[in-house]
């Protein structure tokens, strides 16, 4: 069994940020970067996406898989190790922390590691909805991410749709009213989850249409290899009447499941599976344990927020590791 001084779990800019400044740091630090952890590949939320646009230093963008490419290799630069393994079950009780992997998880098996710091860094996935058509059109009109593919050429002036109620979903659509034509919100039920202030601003905006008791029910369009979303099937749930719409895109804000399953019952989380942070820094509520990204923010979700949340992290941690010798 290795120890380590800190062990950072996940991939993303988050992980990848913490690692380049620990390893500066000389504090030799460990990255687990998973193994496929909840579906999706080392490199995270970015590997499923192309072009990023608006992270800085790439005047031209860059593919996302590329971004975190060259984090990965930053990261190793400077010394960090990077396994590619999930783990899977950590024993935060006492320290140093233990922390198993798929691959040695079992219930007499020694853990692979024990760390005076941990760094959780396991990103969120943001939920779908499986229509019919979600498959073949996503990323070609459908995006879970309005912020990041709002400005792509196929939106133009065209009309746009969003699933949701809550403030995400009012936040988007009014984003969207830059680039489309005109923006329908589908909202299930008779209200607005969102929060007051919000839905007033949803409700009064000229290019913006909320749809009540309405959800979509097939994502219609071009029947060709890369062919892109032209329409939905929109359907009233009261008289259960459904008809169809010209729509070029779809953004589903339909909510985000943080990927805090490791913590649970080990460090505060909020209501919605976020772990919570101490404001303005990194410090969860357990001494020792730190957590950055999208797993402990619900309101930004973005990558050059998650990258600076991890820098945060790292000198916590690195703080914590100098108090604790
Ligand atoms: P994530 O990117 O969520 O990655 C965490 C990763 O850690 C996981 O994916 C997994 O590989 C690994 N992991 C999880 N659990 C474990 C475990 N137990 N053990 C080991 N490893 C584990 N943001 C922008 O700023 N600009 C954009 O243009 C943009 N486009 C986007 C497009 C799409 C389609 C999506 C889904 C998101 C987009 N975002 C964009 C948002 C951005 O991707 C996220 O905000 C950012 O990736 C979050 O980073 P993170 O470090 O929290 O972790
Ligand atoms: P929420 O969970 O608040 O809202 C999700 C919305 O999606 C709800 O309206 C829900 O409907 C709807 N929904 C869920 N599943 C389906 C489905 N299968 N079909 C149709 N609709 C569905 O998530 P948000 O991402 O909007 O917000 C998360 C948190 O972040 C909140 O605390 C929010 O306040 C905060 N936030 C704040 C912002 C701000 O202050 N500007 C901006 C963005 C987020 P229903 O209501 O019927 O359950």
């Amino acid at each position: 069994m290795s120890h380590s001084k800190v062990v950072i779990i996940g991939s993303g800019p988050a992980a990848h940020t913490a690692a380049i400044y620990l390893s500066r740091a000389e504090l030799q630090p460990v990255l687990y970067e998973g193994m496929l952890a909840n579906g999706t590949a080392a490199g995270g939320q970015l590997t499923t996406t192309t072009e990023i646009e608006n992270f800085p230093g790439f005047p031209a963008g860059l593919g996302g898989a590329e971004l975190m490419d060259n984090m990965r290799k930053q990261s190793e630069r400077f010394g960090t190790e990077i396994i590619t393994e999930t783990i899977s079950k950590l024993d935060l009780s006492e320290r140093p922390f233990k922390l198993w992997t798929e691959w040695n998880d079992g219930p007499d098996d020694k853990p692979a590691r024990t760390a005076d710091a941990v760094i959780i860094a396991t990103g969120a996935n943001a939920r779908r909805l499986n229509l019919p058509g979600e498959e073949k059109f996503w990323q070609n009109g459908i995006s879970a991410c309005a912020v990041c593919d709002g400005a792509v050429p196929i939106f133009r002036n065209k009309p746009l749709y969003v699933i949701g109620g809550g403030d995400s979903a009012a936040e988007e659509a009014m984003f969207l009213t830059k680039y489309g034509s005109h923006v329908t919100v589908l909202v299930r039920k008779d209200k607005l989850r969102a929060s007051k202030v919000m839905a007033d601003r949803l409700l009064a905006h000229k290019k913006c249409t909320v749809r009540f008791n309405s959800v979509a029910t097939e994502v219609l369009g071009e029947d060709k290899p890369n062919g892109l979303m032209t329409g939905l099937r929109v359907k009233d749930i009261i008289s259960g009447a459904e008809e169809t719409v010209d729509a070029n895109g779809l953004f589903y804000a339909v909510g985000h499941d943080p990927a805090s399953a490791l913590v649970k019952g080990k460090v505060d989380l909020d209501e919605d599976g976020y772990i919570v942070t101490v404001p303005g820094s990194s410090l969860t509520s357990l001494p020792g344990v730190f957590a950055c990204g999208d797993v402990q923010d619900k309101r930004y979700r973005q990558a050059i927020t998650s990258a600076g949340s991890g820098c945060m992290a790292a000198l916590d941690a690195e703080k914590f590791i100098a108090e604790s010798e």
